[in-house]
């Protein structure tokens, strides 16, 4: 049985106040929740939010590099994550392709990194409008796992979720319907068993997201291949974080 794991993606947004109030809040609220609830803050807020001492919400990263320690200017190492206190990073979001150019190989190198160091990655995998309409989905979020996991080990795979976010349904309030996601993500599952072996694809976490909200969370987790969400825009409302998490 996999834990349903349910994380927000708060992008660049919340200043330190902001997010620590809404992270006690969360917190509260989701107490009783059989659900691994995680938020993804910006750096700035990681060692406010590790202070508080959170019961139940984890606390994750969005992004990393993948060097120890060095010249890297204005980039922060796994090693820094796991020391204020994270359990996860967010790895290969879109926008982190699209905006920052980031490639497979580089986001499997930040993936090996984070798994070295101890930390859980968030992979995110997913197509654009323009592939799914020239019917590529599978062949695009096949290449991005494989090549984003490339050299992890069986034993650790199951450290690793995965977050397929088809780019479409990212912040446009258009989301995919729960079977056609259940399609893709079974076929990432698949990836997993080739790769890994069935028995330890089984263990792994794989979310949907894209435009979730307190409505259509449950039209996702019905699904038998789909073991929680990646939120962006409603978590930074804890109504609409806490109506997610309580599907
Ligand atoms: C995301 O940023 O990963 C995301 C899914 O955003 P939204 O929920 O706003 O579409």
């Amino acid at each position: 049985m996999r834990t349903p794991i349910i994380a927000g993606n708060w992008k660049m947004h919340k200043n330190v106040g902001e997010a620590v109030e809404l992270a006690r809040q969360l917190d509260e609220m989701v107490a009783d929740s059989a659900v691994e609830v995680v938020i993804c803050a910006p750096f700035t807020s990681l060692s406010s939010l590790s202070a508080l001492g959170l019961n139940k919400v984890k606390i994750g990263a969005q992004n990393m590099y993948f060097a120890e320690a060095g010249a890297f200017t204005g980039e922060i190492s796994a090693t820094m994550l796991e020391d204020v206190g994270c359990e996860y990073v967010i790895l290969g979001h879109s926008e982190r392709r699209e905006i920052f150019k980031e490639d497979d190989e580089l986001i499997n190198k930040k993936v090996l990194k984070a798994l070295e160091v101890g930390l859980k990655p968030i992979l995110c995998v997913g197509e654009t409008l323009a592939q799914r309409k020239a019917g590529e989905t599978e062949n695009v979020v096949v290449s991005q796992t494989t090549k984003g996991l490339a050299g992890v080990s069986p034993e650790l795979i199951e450290q690793v979720v995965i977050a397929y976010e088809p780019i479409w349904a990212i912040g446009t309030g258009e989301t995919s319907n729960g079977k056609d996601a259940n399609e893709v993500i079974a076929s990432i599952r698949q990836t997993l068993a080739k790769l890994f072996g069935d028995e330890q694809a089984q263990k792994v976490r794989i979310q949907y997201g894209g435009s979730v909200k307190p409505g259509n969370i449950a039209e996702f987790m019905e699904q038998p291949e789909i073991d929680g969400a990646l939120v962006g825009g409603a978590s930074l409302n804890v109504k609409d974080f806490v109506g997610i998490v309580k599907y």
